[in-house]
């Protein structure tokens, strides 16, 4: 095989990180555990895996490199393919959740944080690997954070690093921050390899349109494309980054940026260079990677480029050109809600440190302007100073069974990084209880061991599982995989397109007989599946075709790992004696016992789960509307605006969960917690 891969572009050369390569490759080989830190575009996640490479280190193993985010992993992969002149998927790949680009010739493997939690599942040893990275430590990601206290608690002990290994397994944690003490503290003292970068001055300013009443306001969408618009119309060439957070609101601001941009006479002069026309782009998670991959190109000559991204584009992507950015100062995150007890998305004001980083975007090339359009008012009475980290804000029911899985019984001394509340510890091995994957005493059944095989929700699987043991998994695999995929319904932003989207949406419910959102993604799934042209089928519908495509093969691997599990012993089998047409609802009352509503009046339902929250059924629902003819209803997730959404909602008859219901009452925590105690 030959290979070219020494031949480094003139572009990684200029990278701050070149300079202390070799130094680099030493240090990782002389430590087990190295804390890597350096600015953001500095050039880690990048070229570090390659000067690794480069210096023999995939002869004892493949390279890892984590990262929190799909997209992140997906694009930083095609980038180093490139530079290594091999064709994605073989030398260099990728493997996030649902889609594997490796091959049996991948050395250099970009993966989510979550995929190499299943690996260490299946070998705790990682003795594919010679060096494990895990990247984007200062995002704290939930699966990051456990990853390092599991390698921390694997690989601290010599013998364990070394037991049949030819070479120890090396461990690199990098971040874009400066908590390097605190990080190698935590890995027994070990050594910190600061990459000295090199930054312009950003100049911040505030705005006047954002204050501490407008939390629960949208209005910054408006005020972004404003002063986007007038950073374009007024200031000297250089790109702009517009941060903001998801991608609805992205499609909508870049319209109106659109509308705008082409109400104006282009070419004007901006002191001394033309700027003549705007170049608008879009980034978000589930975006095609074609549409990523022209970020990056440099825009035209005389043409600004404007991106419009979430906080994808503030540590994990680096874009070049970037002289401005506008801040809308808010965040999508996943928080748990201890109004209605569940994990909710929700739109909240980013951290002071978070603003600085997005802010620094604009210095990398010269020195660069950060327009907050937020006042001074909001950053000190609104922002925090920090992140709060992962852990500490959302449910940790799946990593709880993971560790348990993997023999972790104690998961209230685990080695976390910063330790989550216990009560939340509590309330995930209470809910793993509720879905019989542990006993009264923590420890893990052997349904448990079955549930932690499958990338979804606990709740989902132990559905499913339902179902498989009761031989209909058809129907709950398609329905498990479309809840799987983002962005199933198309949108569209113009009113009369709306209208019609919602008839063809009310159609698809209504062919289902009774109404009931599961079946219709099931139903839809089906019907695009069994047609002649699907993609004309979906076009027709108004649903996206690439989220189908996704769910197809989605489906596919969650068959595969059942069938794997159904032929190993013991895969519960049981008799249903109920009405057929009511076997999917039942299933999905399993695992959804604990998301079960009461109609109490009008069209108010109230929770069951302890938390007894008012819910309304969001008007994307085929059930809206049609509350009065509804008693008891089951919903797969919540929205949290003004008022308690439930979404994914489907009517249930009481006796189906009744003996399910005690049980969200019933545990004694400091049981289960008993096994972690002792
Ligand atoms: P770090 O991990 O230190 O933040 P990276 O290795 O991600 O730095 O980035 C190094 C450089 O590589 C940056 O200049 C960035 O713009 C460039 N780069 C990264 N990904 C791509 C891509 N997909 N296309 C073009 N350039 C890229
Ligand atoms: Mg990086």
């Amino acid at each position: 095989k030959s290979t070219r891969w020494d031949s480094e572009d003139s572009e990684s050369k200029q990278l701050p990180i070149y300079q202390h390569r070799n130094k680099l490759t030493q240090a990782v080989k002389n430590s087990p555990f190295l804390v890597v830190t350096g600015e953001t575009g500095s050039g880690k996640t990048t070229q570090l895996p390659q000067y690794l490479h480069r210096a023999g280190f995939c002869k004892y193993g493949k390279i890892a490199i984590t990262q929190p985010r799909r997209v992140a992993a997906i694009t930083v992969a095609q980038r180093v393919a490139q530079e290594m002149r091999c064709p994605l998927g073989r030398e260099v790949g990728y493997q996030v959740r649902f889609d594997d680009c490796t091959s049996q010739d991948t050395v250099v493997k970009y993966m989510t944080d979550g995929c190499l939690l299943r690996e260490v599942l299946a070998d705790p040893g990682l003795s594919q690997y010679s060096v494990v990275i895990l990247d984007e430590i200062h995002e704290r990601s939930l699966n990051t954070d456990i990853l390092l206290g599991l390698l921390k608690k694997i690989f601290s002990n010599p013998a364990k690093a070394t037991k049949g290994r030819a070479f120890p397994l090396k461990v690199v944690v990098m971040s874009a921050t400066l908590e390097s003490d605190k990080l190698s503290s935590f890995l027994g003292d070990c050594p910190v390899f600061a990459i000295p970068g090199r930054t312009f001055p950003v100049t911040c300013t505030f705005g006047s349109a954002i204050g501490p009443k407008d939390i629960e306001s949208t209005a910054y969408v408006k005020e972004v494309v404003k002063m986007a618009f007038d950073v374009h119309t007024s200031e000297v060439a250089g790109d702009i980054l517009v941060f903001l957070t998801g991608q609805s609101e992205i499609e909508r601001a870049c319209d109106l940026l659109f509308e705008k941009a082409e109400t104006v006479d282009y070419r004007f002069d901006v002191q001394d260079p033309t700027v003549e026309g705007l170049l608008i782009l879009p980034l978000y998670g589930s975006m095609p990677t074609d549409q990523q991959r022209q970020i990056f190109q440099p825009p035209p000559p005389g043409i600004r480029k404007c991106v419009v991204a979430t906080n994808i584009a503030a540590t994990s992507l680096t874009i070049n050109g970037i002289k401005y950015i506008i801040d809308s100062g808010f965040v999508k995150q996943l928080n748990h809600n201890s109004r209605v007890g569940m994990d909710i998305l929700e739109v909240v004001p980013i951290s002071k440190s978070e603003a600085q980083q997005r802010a620094g975007r604009a210095g990398r090339i010269s020195a660069g302007k950060c327009f907050r359009i937020y006042t001074k008012e909001f950053w000190e009475k609104s922002m925090p100073e920090y992140t709060i980290p992962e852990i500490q804000r959302t449910s940790l029911t799946a990593v709880v069974l993971t560790l348990k899985c993997l023999g972790v019984n104690d998961v209230i001394s685990f080695p976390y990084l910063d330790r989550p509340e216990e009560r939340f510890i509590l309330e995930a091995l209470k809910q793993l209880y509720q879905f019989d994957a542990i006993d009264r005493r923590g420890r893990v059944t052997q349904l448990g061991e079955l549930m932690v095989e499958f990338p979804l929700h606990p709740g989902l699987t132990r559905s499913l599982l339902k179902a498989a043991s009761l031989g209909c998994q058809d129907l709950l695999l398609p329905v498990a995989a479309m809840l799987s995929v983002e962005n199933i319904f198309i949108r569209p932003g113009r009113p009369e397109k709306q209208k019609e989207a919602d008839k063809k949406h009310r159609g698809l419910a209504t062919r289902v007989g009774s109404m009931n959102d599961f079946a219709t993604l099931l139903s839809i799934f089906q019907s695009c599946k069994s047609s002649d042209r699907p993609s004309a089928w979906c076009k027709e519908n108004w649903i996206h075709w690439r989220a189908l495509k996704s769910a197809f093969s989605v489906e596919t691997q969650l068959r595969e790992i059942l069938l794997r599990l159904q032929q190993v012993q013991n895969f519960p089998v049981e008799t249903f004696d109920g009405n057929k047409s009511e076997l999917l609802r039942q299933c999905l009352c399993t695992g959804y016992f604990t998301n079960v509503a009461r109609r109490s009046m009008g069209k108010v339902f109230c929770t069951m789960d302890g938390h007894g929250s008012m819910v309304h059924i969001h008007p994307s629902s085929s059930l809206f509307d049609q509350e009065a003819e509804l008693n008891w209803v089951i919903f797969h997730d919540v929205l949290v605006t003004s008022r308690v959404y439930i979404r994914t909602v489907c009517p249930i008859r009481y006796e189906w969960v009744k003996d399910l219901l005690p049980k969200l009452h019933e545990v004694d925590v400091y049981e289960l917690s008993s096994v972690a105690r002792e």
